[in-house]
């Protein structure tokens, strides 16, 4: 039987660390009913379990460089051949860099899926820093808060669930200005890549959350719409 996808082709978010990548992605996966494939959560959940590849990892993340193109590429691969990404995906913190963009485009025709639309959230630099220094995201079911826009209901704790909310240990300043540096060296000519392929779709990433995500929400629509007339 024919798999009855939600996205007809996968979504990737583009944009620099704190323009709301995984806040945004987090909320369209739950309206469109697909997986987030978060690279930086998956890195951050073996980090949480003590494996081999968590202890690497961690040590690049408390430096805010990038992890090696290979292990992310191959992470990634496994995880999108899993059945609950047979309806459509959504890519948050992949690719970051043209090698891995290149990859995933192997993977995805390899996979039968066509190319991804990447979506660009542009953020103004104060705005990054204000979302990544307020950023707090609940331990035990991940959702994201801000304590200056977006802030719980209680003090520390999720709305959801009441979860601890948690400070990320690479949301330091010094962190944070290795991670925008990475980001303007390798991740910000992807937009320009995937502008070639006529597969871009900007969004001015400022404003509430829950405005942003019914703007990006029109704009999936309607790329899947053109995409279904083509
Ligand atoms: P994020 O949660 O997307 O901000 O990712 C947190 C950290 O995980 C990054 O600063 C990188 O160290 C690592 N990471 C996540 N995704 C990737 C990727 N696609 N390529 C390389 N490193 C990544």
């Amino acid at each position: 039987m024919a798999v009855v996808r939600a996205l007809d082709r996968p979504l990737i978010f583009l944009g620099a660390p704190g323009a709301g990548k995984g806040t945004q992605a987090r909320l369209l996966a739950e309206r469109l009913g697909v997986p987030q494939v978060s690279t930086g959560d998956m890195f951050r959940d073996h980090a949480a379990r003590g494996t081999e590849l968590g202890r690497q990892a961690k040590a690049v993340m408390e430096r805010g460089e990038l992890v090696s193109d290979d292990i992310v590429v191959g992470m990634v691969s496994e995880r999108i051949r899993r059945a609950d990404c047979a309806g459509g995906f959504i890519l948050d913190g992949f690719p970051r860099t043209r090698v891995q963009a290149e990859r995933l485009e192997s993977l995805l025709a390899e996979t039968g899926w066509p190319g991804a639309l990447a979506v660009n959230l542009a953020v103004g630099y104060t705005d990054l820093l204000r979302r990544l220094t307020g950023r707090r995201t609940c331990a035990v079911c991940g959702e994201i808060y801000n304590i200056y826009n977006r802030p719980p209901k209680t003090e520390g704790r999720c709305d959801r669930d009441g979860g601890e909310l948690k400070h990320r240990a690479d949301d330091r300043e010094e962190v944070i200005r290795e991670r925008l540096n990475a980001y303007e060296q390798e991740t910000r000519p992807l937009v320009e890549f995937y502008r070639q392929r006529g597969s871009l779709a900007e969004v001015p990433g400022e404003g509430n959350a829950d405005e942003l995500s019914a703007r990006l929400l029109d704009v999936v629509r309607s790329a899947q719409a053109a995409g279904a007339g083509r």
